[in-house]
C-alpha cells in the first residue's frame, strides 16, 4: 500500500511518542483529581505544578503566569472578553482582517453588547502597518489590541509584535494580547521581548495532544474568567485539570523548544526543495506571505482550483488543505486571501501545504510529482 503523505501541519500535528508515553500513567494509575486534599492526588498535583513550570520557561514566563485552557480557540476567547469583562467601560477592540475566526468571532459577539472592532491594514505579505495600528489608538476607548504572531494560512510572522509597540499601547491604557497558536514551539517565543500581556497557544500545534493548550496572563493583568465553577487555575478557569493532556502538552513543547532552530533549518530545507522542483519544472506558482513561519508554504496556481487540487492530491493519499484548516466547510476565498488582496484567480488557486517534523525529502518530492501530474493534466 502506498504511504499516506500528512502535509497539514498547520491544522493538527501527530502526537509526539514521549507525549504520548507520558501521558499514560495519568490516566491509567495516578488518575486522582488534582484538587483533592488527600495523598492519592498528591502526584496529579505535582505533575501539574511541574508542567506549569516548563511550560513557562518555554516561553520566558513565571509558573503562576500560566492557565490551562482547552487550546487556542478558548484561549482567545478568554483573552478577549476576559479583557473586556474586566474593565467594561472602554468600548474598542483593535485587531487585523487575517486573524483566526477564534479570534475574529470573539469580537463579533462583543460587538452583540456595544464593543465595536477596529481592523488595522495589512500588505499584500499580510504584514500589520504599524502606522495604521498607532492611529487607531484611542486612549479612552481602545481596551485592546489583539494580533496573531504568525498566520495559520499563509505564514507570515508578524514583525510588529515587540516592545515598541507594546509601550505605545500600554501608554494608552489598552492590553496587547497575541494569539501565538501556529507559532509556540516553532519559532522562538519570549513574552517579555514581545511585549505582550496575554498569549494563546494550543499543544496539538506543536505535537502535543488535542483539546489542551494555555493562556499566558502577565503579572497584574486583570483578566475577568471565562468560566466559572470550581477554584481550579487560581480561580480563573473552572474544570477540572486534564492532567495527562497537559503534561503531555509540556513534554512536547519542551522536547519541540529543544530542538527548534534544527527543526526549522530541516523545514526550511523541505520547502526549498520543493520550490526549487517547481521552479527547475517550470511550473508558474505563487507563494503568498513573507518572513513566513518554517514549513508553511501558502502556494497559488492562478487558473487552477485549489478544492479541486486538494481533492486530486487527496485521491493521491496527500493531504494538504486550501484556507484555512479550521474553517474546511466554508469554500468561499478565505478571509486571509482576500485581507492581502490577491486577486480572484489567484486565490482559487491557492492550496496550504504546512510541512512537519515527520516529514522527509521523500515526501516533498511525491508531493511535487503529484503536483505537477495533475498541473499538466
Ligand atoms: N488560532 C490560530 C492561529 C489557529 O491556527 C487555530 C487553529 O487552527 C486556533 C487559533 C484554534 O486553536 P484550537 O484548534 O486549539 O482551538
Amino acid at each position: 500500500m502506498r504511504k499516506h503523505i500528512y502535509a497539514d501541519n498547520a491544522a493538527t500535528t501527530k502526537l509526539d511518542k514521549d507525549a504520548f508515553d507520558a501521558m499514560i500513567p495519568w490516566l491509567t494509575e495516578y488518575y486522582g483529581n488534582a484538587s483533592q486534599p488527600y495523598s492519592f492526588s498528591r502526584d496529579p498535583k505535582r505533575a501539574l505544578s511541574e508542567a506549569r513550570k516548563t511550560i513557562a520557561s518555554c516561553i520566558n514566563a513565571s509558573p503562576d503566569e500560566i492557565y490551562f485552557t482547552s487550546g487556542g480557540t478558548e484561549s482567545d476567547n478568554w483573552a478577549i472578553k476576559g479583557t473586556f469583562f474586566a474593565n467594561p467601560s472602554k468600548k474598542q477592540i483593535i485587531t487585523s482582517p487575517i486573524e483566526h475566526h477564534a479570534v475574529l468571532n470573539s469580537c463579533k459577539e462583543l460587538s452583540t453588547i456595544g464593543v465595536s472592532t477596529q481592523y488595522i491594514n495589512v500588505d499584500s505579505n499580510g504584514h500589520i502597518d504599524s502606522d495604521d495600528l498607532i492611529s487607531a489608538i484611542e486612549s479612552e476607548k481602545s481596551s485592546l489590541v489583539t494580533l496573531m504572531l504568525a498566520n495559520n494560512e499563509i505564514g507570515t510572522i508578524q514583525n510588529c509584535i515587540r516592545p515598541q509597540i507594546a509601550r505605545f499601547i500600554h501608554q494608552h491604557g489598552a492590553l496587547f494580547h497575541t494569539d501565538a497558536v501556529q507559532a509556540v514551539g516553532h519559532i522562538p517565543v519570549d513574552v517579555e521581548k514581545l511585549g505582550v500581556d496575554l498569549l494563546s497557544a494550543s499543544a496539538h500545534k506543536f505535537n502535543g495532544p488535542k483539546g489542551i493548550g494555555f493562556l499566558y496572563i502577565k503579572k497584574g493583568v486583570n483578566v475577568h474568567p471565562l468560566l466559572n465553577g470550581g477554584a481550579q487555575e487560581r480561580n480563573m478557569r473552572a474544570g477540572t485539570e486534564n492532567i495527562a493532556s497537559i503534561v503531555g502538552m509540556s513534554v512536547a513543547l519542551q522536547k519541540q523548544c529543544e530542538r527548534i532552530v534544527q527543526n526549522a533549518l530541516y523545514m526550511d530545507s523541505l520547502k526549498k526543495q520543493l520550490i526549487n522542483q517547481l521552479k527547475a519544472a517550470k511550473i508558474s506558482f505563487i507563494l503568498n506571505g513573507s518572513d513566513c513561519l518554517p514549513g508553511l508554504i501558502s502556494i497559488s496556481f492562478p487558473g487552477f482550483e485549489g478544492e479541486t487540487l486538494l481533492h486530486r492530491l487527496d485521491l493521491m493519499g496527500i493531504s494538504v488543505s486550501t484556507g484555512s484548516a479550521c474553517d474546511s466547510t466554508n469554500t468561499e476565498i478565505s478571509h486571509v486571501l482576500e485581507a492581502i488582496k490577491l486577486d480572484k484567480r489567484t486565490a482559487k488557486g491557492t492550496i496550504r501545504i504546512s510541512l512537519g517534523i515527520n516529514n522527509t525529502y521523500d515526501d516533498v518530492d511525491c508531493i511535487f510529482h503529484s503536483l505537477v501530474k495533475i498541473l499538466e493534466e
